[in-house]
């Protein structure tokens, strides 16, 4: 089945979320207007800056639309800062900042500290099965980390070595998805095919 991915353009690294998408067999588009976000069966928010995205959605008049899609069951995955749109809850958000909500986990912005700002490690993910043999290179950028996991989200990811050792870094709740690093800059599709395959399970309940 094909099924089409949105990817919300509003700012962030949107064009590595459309190839990575296409590599992983959807069809990958992005989205900016309302009658684009209608026309996909699931969103990502791109990684980027999450006060800026949280901005634009409001002054592009996608945040009402996004939350309506995302409370009818719309699957999506979130990068970075996807992640921190995706959380119910966030620490370190500037004064004002929203989330869209739907992951029922507290995400803490910037978590890894200015020293450590950015770096990359290897981690395994559960439900990536190849990750048994080759755990998926992250790279974090300026990342959060998931500071706590509602009943209703499950930690897919955790760090395993260095300072942050332990801290969770993914988490999946039903169709919905996101990861601390960004695995769209790497060339490793995986997590996006683990997304794609969420994408199909879900079209295949509404459109059988
Ligand atoms: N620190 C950024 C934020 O708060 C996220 C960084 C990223 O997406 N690479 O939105």
């Amino acid at each position: 089945m094909t099924v089409t991915i949105g990817v919300l353009a509003l700012q962030g690294d949107v064009r590595e979320h459309l190839a990575a998408l296409t590599a992983s067999g959807a069809a990958a588009v992005p989205v900016r207007r309302r009658a684009e976000l209608d026309a996909v069966d699931a969103l990502v928010l791109p990684g980027g800056e999450s006060t800026t995205i949280d901005k634009l959605l409001r002054a592009f008049d996608l945040d009402g639309p996004v939350r309506e899609r995302l409370a009818a069951g719309m699957p999506a995955y979130g990068s970075c800062a996807g992640m921190i749109l995706l959380a119910d809850r966030i620490e370190g958000g500037i004064d004002g900042q929203r989330t869209l909500g739907g992951l029922d986990v507290t995400v803490r912005r910037n978590a890894f500290g200015r020293q450590v700002d950015s770096f990359e490690t290897d981690v395994r993910i559960d439900g990536i099965p190849e990750s048994e043999d080759r755990p998926v290179h992250a790279v974090f950028i300026r990342a959060p980390w998931v500071q706590e996991v509602g009943p209703a989200a499950t930690a897919l990811a955790r760090v395993e070595s260095g300072p942050a050792a332990g801290r969770i870094v993914a988490v999946r709740q039903g169709s919905l998805l996101a990861t601390s690093f960004h695995p769209e800059v790497t060339g490793d599709t995986r997590v996006h095919r683990l997304f794609v395959e969420m994408v199909r399970e879900a079209a295949a309940s509404v459109r059988p």
